[in-house]
């Protein structure tokens, strides 16, 4: 069990960082760093899942299936990230329905834009809000990743944390296989437009510049690093570790051209996987 540095609380406690999931993914920006006990808080029912803390304003039982899966989900995300476990709190807070939710958004977060859910981070909290409704599941666990992660690397690059929450947000058995993210990758690919530049991703530090282009690439590059070869994975993994002790280390691009050799090679491997992960199945 790890607590986060408390050199990255510090410098976490400038900014409130929101996260949001919605039709084109996710945003995230910076909000005011006011953070209160609001009064119209979801309190009905309290669940306490290992590190998570759900409050619902309605009946939730502990034993339901979603506070299962996200259970689950925590050591998903740190067996396959190589990132250990914390014990630090998230908080999800889990409306009745979307009225609900929209009404205590538009209150405390009334410059940020309509989403489905999103995350917030503080120096002291991270905290999920959520409405009950179709896509809840994926929601969560998008959300939900972003507070696994952020619990133990604060300093996570926009691209990568957003690549990272596309690919846990499937179910289990996917495996990382995001059918909406192929479909458009291999788009682009066959129209000629496909762009794998993993520098450009690391130069975007706002969810104003994150197009659905950057969320495909960013969950493309985290499947090809865990799905491809050993190196890659190990690689990811010893940037995440480094990321959690000092939050200047070296760019994961700068890491993957050495073990690479190229950029053009990199590139072109990456787009033999999206054509291999599009290609029908026998
Ligand atoms: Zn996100």
């Amino acid at each position: 069990m790890h607590d986060r540095p408390l050199s990255k609380r510090l410098s976490a406690s400038l900014l409130v960082l929101v996260a949001a999931s919605c039709v084109a993914g996710c945003a995230h920006l910076a909000v005011s760093p006011v953070w209160g006990e609001y009064a119209d808080l979801p309190d009905r029912s309290e669940v306490i899942a290992g590190q998570l803390v759900i409050h619902a304003d309605f009946p939730l039982a502990g034993q339901h299936r979603l506070v299962r899966d996200l259970e689950t989900l925590r050591s998903d995300v740190s067996q396959e990230l190589g990132l250990p476990v914390s014990d630090e709190p998230v908080h999800l807070y889990l409306f009745q329905n979307p009225a609900r939710y929209d009404a205590f958004a538009a209150k405390h977060f009334p410059n940020f834009p309509v989403r489905r859910a999103f995350f917030v981070e503080t120096d002291t909290t991270l905290s999920v809000f959520a409405p009950w409704q179709d896509r809840i599941a994926e929601d969560l666990r998008h959300e939900t990743t972003h507070g696994y992660v952020h619990a133990v690397v604060p300093t996570v690059p926009l691209w990568l944390d957003e690549g990272i929450a596309e690919y846990f947000e499937l179910p289990r058995g996917d495996q990382g296989a995001h059918r909406d993210h192929i479909a458009h990758l291999s788009g682009r690919l066959l129209e000629g437009t496909l762009r794998i530049d993993m520098a450009a991703l690391e130069s975007l530090h706002s969810a104003g510049e994150l197009s659905q282009d950057h969320y495909a690439e960013g969950w493309c590059w985290v499947h090809w690093l865990l799905h491809t070869t050993p190196a890659r994975r190990k690689l990811l993994e010893e940037y995440l570790a480094d990321l959690r002790r000092d939050g200047q280390t070296a760019p994961l691009s700068v890491r993957l051209t050495r073990l690479e050799g190229s950029n053009a090679a990199c590139a072109a491997s990456v787009r033999a996987h999206i054509e291999s992960l599009a290609a029908p199945r026998s």
